[in-house]
């Protein structure tokens, strides 16, 4: 069942949102093994993301790792992770990310946006088709990562689903 105050779902890549490609890589090494592209993290990301109102899901190939090595960077709690589908044979149409149907079968309905830097013609076509409640597909620029401007769009969304707006959390 959905319901008009049910929190939104967000459903959250890393590579490209939360740590840019825009600048060059440099030379710099990995300190005491960490991933070197972790230093792209914006510690306040965390914060402006939980402020949006929705539950937050991992949908990254980082996987559980996403819990160990960015949450923490950014403030935020350990989150459930989005599996890669047990496709076995059924992918859906060329081009579909492994993303879109999981995520779907997530949300089951409930209003959601997913935040990716690589969503598609073909993955907008096909949550059309599949998803009945509200949604937004938010390409974020991979060079740039999550913007001032990206965050207004989610903000000004999550209201539009009607959800809460900066009410209380149920329990
Ligand atoms: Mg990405």
């Amino acid at each position: 069942m959905t319901s008009a105050t049910e929190r939104p779902l967000l459903f959250l890549d890393v590579d490209g949102p939360l740590i840019p490609f825009g600048s060059p890589a440099g030379a710099a090494a990995p300190v005491d093994g960490d991933n070197p592209l972790l230093a792209r993290l914006d510690p306040g990301v965390g914060a402006r993301l939980t402020a949006l109102g929705c539950d937050l899901v991992w949908a990254t190939t980082w996987g559980e790792e996403a819990n160990e090595a960015v949450a923490p960077r950014i403030g935020l709690p350990r989150l459930p992770v989005l599996d890669p589908p047990d496709t076995g044979g059924r992918e859906g149409p060329r081009g579909l990310h492994w993303k879109t149907r999981p995520l779907v079968e997530w949300a089951d309905g409930r209003p959601f946006l997913w935040v990716d830097d690589e969503i598609s013609a073909v993955d907008r076509q096909w949550v059309a088709a599949a998803h009945p409640g509200p949604y937004l597909l938010h390409r974020v620029d991979p060079a740039e990562g999550l913007t001032d401007g990206d965050f207004t769009t989610l903000a000004v969304t999550v209201r539009s689903f009607g959800g809460r707006r900066g009410g209380p959390r149920r329990p």
